[in-house]
C-alpha cells in the first residue's frame, strides 16, 4: 500500500471551502488555480491555466512528478 504518494485525487474538503465565484475575474481565477494546484490533484495545470497564472504574477506550482522528471 502506498496511497500517500498518489496524485490525481480530489480534495473534496478543500473544494467545499473554496468555491469559484460565478463571475470570477482573471485575478480570482488565477488565485483559485494557484491554491488549488497546491492542495488538490484533481485537475492538471493546462497551458491556459499556467499562462493565466503567469500573467497574474504567480509562479507555477510544480507537480512532484514533473519536478522529479526534469532533473
Ligand atoms: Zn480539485
Amino acid at each position: 500500500m502506498k496511497e500517500a504518494a498518489t496524485m490525481g485525487k480530489i480534495n473534496s474538503e478543500w473544494h467545499r471551502e473554496h468555491r469559484m465565484p460565478a463571475n470570477a475575474t482573471r485575478a480570482q481565477r488565477a488565485a483559485w488555480h494557484y491554491e488549488h494546484a497546491q492542495h488538490c490533484g484533481c485537475r492538471v495545470l493546462t497551458p491556459s491555466i499556467t499562462s493565466l497564472l503567469v500573467s497574474e504574477g504567480y509562479e507555477i506550482p510544480r507537480r512532484t512528478s514533473e519536478a522529479a522528471a526534469s532533473d
